[in-house]
């Protein structure tokens, strides 16, 4: 079989091992090393110049379910944490019966184990399912519904994983918690999540100034809404506004800083994008949230 192996950043390391291993059993294959950023970015280009029979992506789960013109394989890569590190969340989450237990697909395998561990310090464990997820209690950095789902009568939402990019997506009123299982640091994080969303609302009021919206499209198969930005571009007419479909694979703020005539950019691509704004030197704001900036962008240009 022609094989082509993807592996997220994280996973680059392992590549040449799983490759040799399919190598001697006989297929041939071949590495993607493009960025991969999710299970959402598949080499769409690679696999088309390759002619592949299968893609193997590894370290997430299935994200994408139906459209793709060759086979992909998702395979996990878990990665073992011991569990009593958890102890280390037991003082912040004194008072809070109810836990909201959310962690990546990478530990998804003891999921069970922690619930089980917390269970025997009292707690009463709630675990939901994302939109996007494969399983319960996995968050993604692009749809946090198995915290907000599980968060609906619990206390408090614990994340336990490595780096703060998923639970940050969370918005919610709940104290939020990182615990980080190689190191057991666990930390409160509603203040960074707080600062991401004054940051999103900050650029909307920026945004009311701009005349020129490029809207952006990406290629990556799990982050492509093309309807969405032709849907975003009849709004932001029909408002007054210019708008044009800017189509990529990857958005470089170098490159489409060049178009120097947009003054801001509007992102039906992957939804955490716009916490890069300042590299991009633009207002950014999300597909998602364009019908509430154009109420406000009404309400202020009335007159
Ligand atoms: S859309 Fe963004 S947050 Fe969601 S899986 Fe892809 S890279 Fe991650």
């Amino acid at each position: 079989m022609k094989l082509l192996l993807q592996f997220p950043e994280g996973l680059k390391k392992n590549a040449l091992e799983e490759a040799q291993k399919l190598e001697k059993e006989g297929h041939e294959v071949y590495l993607s090393s493009s960025p991969c950023y999710g299970a959402c970015d598949l080499p769409m280009e690679e696999a088309r110049i390759l002619r592949i029979d299968k893609l193997i992506h590894f370290g997430h789960a299935k994200f994408i379910k139906k459209g793709l013109p060759f086979e992909v394989e998702y395979r996990d890569f878990h990665i073992k944490i011991e569990v009593d590190k958890l102890k280390s969340a037991l003082p912040l989450l004194e008072g809070k019966k109810r836990i909201a237990l959310i962690t990546t697909i990478q530990h998804i395998p003891q999921l069970e184990e922690m619930k089980a561990f917390l269970e025997k310090e009292g707690k009463q464990v709630h675990v939901g399912k994302g939109f996007f997820a494969a399983v319960p209690g996995q968050v993604l950095g692009c749809d946090p519904l198995a915290a907000t789902s599980a968060a609906k009568d619990a206390d408090a939402i614990l994340y336990v994983g490595d780096g703060k990019f998923h639970p940050t997506g969370i918005h919610t009123e709940l104290p939020v918690y990182a615990l980080n299982p190689y190191t057991g640091g666990c930390t409160q994080i509603n203040a960074e999540i707080e600062k991401i969303q004054k940051r999103k609302k900050g650029m909307m009021i920026k945004a009311l100034e701009c005349r020129n919206f490029a809207i952006l499209v990406s290629t990556k198969p799990g982050q492509c809404a093309l309807n969405s930005a032709k849907d975003a571009k009849k709004k932001l007419e029909n408002a007054g506004l210019n708008a044009q479909i800017l189509i990529s694979n990857e958005f470089n703020p170098v490159s489409i800083g060049n178009f120097a005539q947009f003054d801001c950019y509007i992102n039906t691509a992957c939804p955490r994008i716009d916490e890069d704004a300042e590299l991009f030197e633009r207002p950014i704001i999300n597909a998602v949230n364009l019908d509430e900036f154009l109420h406000l962008y009404k309400q202020t240009h009335k007159n």
